[in-house]
């Protein structure tokens, strides 16, 4: 299947020479949506991976299915102020700003085989602190997994050697 022809891209958002891949045209089409969690799948057989973390929002979308299909865990990444047991919580650079993402203390156990799953690689400020978050609670981040890369923002090299995959490329 041809991923690409099934995301938009809007010009223009959220600001003024940016080039937005919506992806909500690709997830509201079954099929579609469907051949991307098991094309990831297919590309992650027989890779030792014991539970999969997203970061909010989209990270779910990619992550949560793919969890299923593989028969593991998943673990949201969230922004601060939105989990209610005990954290630990990250600074990342925003466009303009920054915010913090948080996990449970208590989400890995060390030593587990970590894969991160998001919609899209940018410029991997994103993945990068969720691997800080894993990696502080002991966790073993064993690989990267998108739907989208952008390529000239080369993201991959923020993620520290990790394996990175990923289905479509502008
Ligand atoms: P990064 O942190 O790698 O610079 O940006 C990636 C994050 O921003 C991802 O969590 C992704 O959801 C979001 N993002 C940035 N640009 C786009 C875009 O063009 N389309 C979509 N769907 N998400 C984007």
């Amino acid at each position: 299947m041809n991923f690409k022809e099934h995301i938009r891209v809007i010009e223009d958002f959220p600001g003024p020479g940016i080039s937005f891949k919506d992806i909500t045209t690709l997830l509201k089409d079954g099929p579609a949506y469907k051949a991307v969690i098991q094309e990831l799948a297919k590309r992650l057989a027989g890779k030792k991976i014991d539970c999969i973390a997203g970061p909010e929002a989209r990270g779910f979308v990619i992550g949560a299915p793919l969890a299923y299909e593989l028969g593991v865990g998943f673990i949201p990444i969230r922004k601060s102020g939105k989990l209610p047991g005990e954290t630990i919580e990250a600074d990342y650079a925003l466009e303009y700003g920054k915010d913090k993402l948080a996990m449970h203390k208590d989400a890995i156990q060390p030593g587990q085989k970590v894969l991160i799953a998001d919609d899209l690689l940018a410029t991997g400020g994103t993945i990068s602190t969720s691997i800080h978050l894993v990696e502080q609670l002991g966790g073993e981040v064993v690989g990267a997994a998108f739907l989208i890369e952008l390529l000239e923002l080369n993201g991959r090299e923020k993620l520290g050697g990790a394996e990175v995959i990923s289905l479509v490329q502008y």
